[in-house]
């Protein structure tokens, strides 16, 4: 099943070759503040979601009709790995490692859809780099999650650019400005992915193939990032880990165009102004 949210904040579900308008069946107020109703969906998923698309106000759409929106806009929180492709440090002659140097927070606000342009702070000088990641929903509470019990706790997955300043202030800081975390285009559930020890993740910019990396390469995998983070923080459904870049990342200017793909979970294009 493929999750997402469009056109103000309502939110639809593929299965199979069809998709729905699922928003007034839920009973979503698409107006409320903060706009959690996606976490919420999440969080009780399965029985929110039980026979839906048979509901009277279920409404079959067209994916070309709409325009899709960041899929979830107000996580409890979005945790990413640096350093977590051994070429990917080479290429930064950094001595960092995701598995010595555990994992950092982006600035939640800083998520946008896969519709939204990445929007280039005026820094003269300095370059602004595309990182092609993997981004990984969570679907339950947990704290101390074993690695067996890991996977479990994963709702699905969706594309993810960890858009980053690079310098010397806080990383934290070069990583979240508005819109440096395109997200998208859907989240697609963890049952349609068999096997996330093993997609292939690609990024283009302008249609020059930048990043082509695959997810048996991390350093630390998906099943230990979960481990990690939750030995520090109670992971929420909802909540959004970006795992870390490949080797391949580059500048970006305005008028870019960057695509992102990943097996299994979703492509998008992203204009940079
Ligand atoms: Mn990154």
């Amino acid at each position: 099943m493929k999750l997402f949210r469009f056109s103000g904040g309502r939110i639809g579900l593929t299965e199979g070759s069809r998709s729905y308008d699922i928003t007034d069946a839920l009973g979503v107020d698409t107006t409320a503040w903060p706009p959690v109703q996606m976490v919420q969906l999440i969080a009780d998923f399965a029985r929110r979601t039980a026979g839906i698309t048979r509901h009277p106000k279920a409404r079959e759409i067209s994916m070309g009709d709409i325009r899709l929106e960041v899929p979830i806009e107000w996580p409890n929180k979005l945790l990413a790995y640096p350093v977590n492709y051994v070429k990917h440090g080479e290429e930064m002659k950094s001595s960092n490692r995701a598995d010595r140097n555990g994992f950092f927070l982006k600035a939640n606000s800083s998520l946008s859809g896969p519709n939204d342009p990445i929007v280039l702070p005026e820094l003269p000088g300095r370059e602004i780099h595309h990182e092609c990641e993997l981004g990984i929903v969570i679907g339950k509470k947990g704290k101390n999650i074993s690695r067996t019990d890991a996977l479990g706790f994963v709702f699905g997955y969706a594309c993810l650019i960890d858009m980053v300043v690079r310098g010397t202030e806080e990383r934290v800081m070069r990583k979240s400005y508005d819109t440096f975390c395109p997200f998208g285009p859907w989240i697609t559930t963890a049952d349609e992915v068999p096997d996330p020890s093993n997609l292939q993740a690609r990024l283009w910019v302008n249609d020059e193939l930048r990043q082509n990396a695959n997810t048996r390469d991390l350093i630390v995998d998906i099943p230990e990032m979960i481990v990690t983070a939750s030995r520090v923080a109670t992971l929420y459904p909802g909540d959004i880990i970006a795992t870390g870049t490949p080797e391949g990342v580059g500048p970006v200017q305005r008028g870019d165009r960057v695509r992102i793909a990943i097996d299994s979970v979703g492509e998008m294009t992203l204009d940079v102004r």
